[in-house]
């Protein structure tokens, strides 16, 4: 006979576990990629709660997946674990007060997110068991959601492929089932590199990287009246080429975020991106080297699956049913 049980009382018990590694996570603030004690503490928490761990997926050092259960369904729950450049913070404080200057913090709660995750994944684990239900549920440590998309190569990798459904969450200021279409991104550097001189002794001789940038970003902002209404484009000159206005910039790096509801929509402007940046160099008499850093698909959403959440969720907070739906 099912004894039944309620997931949020599985979870209560486990509270002061899932607290301790919130905020020690919170405190290694660790950078895409570089979540090496963060995801061993959760390593190893699913270690001790049962699951089978794999370290190092996809040939990545901080990407792990723990198993439990060998029959279907197979339910995935994403955890994700880094931080942000300079946002070091003292935990607990409303206030500004970083533990580092200029170090790294959870600006958006990830130290939350990695944990919440564990918290689900151990709860499905421990329902199927108290209940005798079938299934697998896997814990996916993804790095690297800040930038980097660790995912991607998971999915390449096709540690994905044999999941029914997988699932995921973002701390916010309210709790609510997100209906939420994420955009696909492409994510590029652009690079020129030119020769420097004297601005004022030589400038003859100069062939400026930066004015090759500034064209390029010139170029680009004439190309958004051209380009589907959903998409979006964004860039940061990560090298100016230096400090000083009385030398030719020999040097520049510009990155572009590329994003569009589709990633097709997303590859046909990038297409265009990259023209008006060879267009630069041919202005500037310049070198364009091109690095593409990192891309993501745009989110199948799952209807039914949004159908079951929102109705478990209204049984914790019994709103009127358009209460609870985030739209983004
Ligand atoms: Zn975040």
């Amino acid at each position: 006979m099912h004894h039944t049980i309620k997931i949020d009382e599985i979870i209560e018990r486990k509270r002061d576990l899932y607290i301790d590694i919130s905020e020690k996570i919170w405190d290694f603030a660790e950078m895409s990629y570089e979540e090496k004690e963060s995801a061993e503490l959760l390593c190893k928490a699913l270690e001790e709660q049962g699951f089978e761990v794999e370290r190092g997926v996809a040939g990545i050092d901080t990407a792990f997946i723990g198993s439990f259960g060998n029959s279907g369904p197979v339910m995935a729950i994403l955890g994700e674990f880094d931080a942000l450049a300079g946002l070091s913070q003292e935990k607990g404080l409303a206030e500004y007060k970083p533990l580092l200057k200029n170090g790294s913090g959870h600006g958006c709660g990830h130290n939350l997110l990695g944990t919440g995750a564990l918290a689900a994944a151990v709860a499905v684990k421990e329902y199927l068991e108290e209940n005798g239900l079938p299934g697998t549920v896997r814990y996916y440590g993804c790095p690297a959601e800040e930038s980097g998309d660790g995912k991607t190569y998971m999915v390449r990798e096709g540690l994905f492929d044999d999941v029914d459904f997988a699932l995921t969450w973002h701390p916010m200021s309210v709790n609510a089932v997100s209906l939420m279409n994420a955009l696909a991104t492409y994510q590029v550097y652009f690079r020129f590199k030119g020769r420097a001189s004297h601005a004022a002794a030589s400038p003859h001789l100069g062939r400026s990287a930066l004015d090759a940038v500034e064209l390029m970003n010139v170029g680009v902002n004439y190309l958004r009246e051209h380009i589907i209404d959903d998409a979006r484009i964004h860039y940061a000159i990560t090298n100016t080429g230096g400090f000083s206005p009385n030398v030719v910039q020999a040097e520049a790096e510009v990155l572009y975020l590329i994003r569009a509801p589709k990633v097709g929509e997303v590859e046909k402007i990038y297409q265009r991106v990259c023209k008006i940046a060879e267009g630069a160099a041919l202005m500037t008499e310049t070198e364009l080297e091109m690095e593409f850093d990192s891309g993501t698909s745009d989110l199948i959403r799952n209807a039914t699956l949004d159908k079951v959440m929102m109705e478990n969720f209204h049984q914790w907070f019994p709103l009127p049913l358009n209460w609870g739906l985030i739209l983004l």
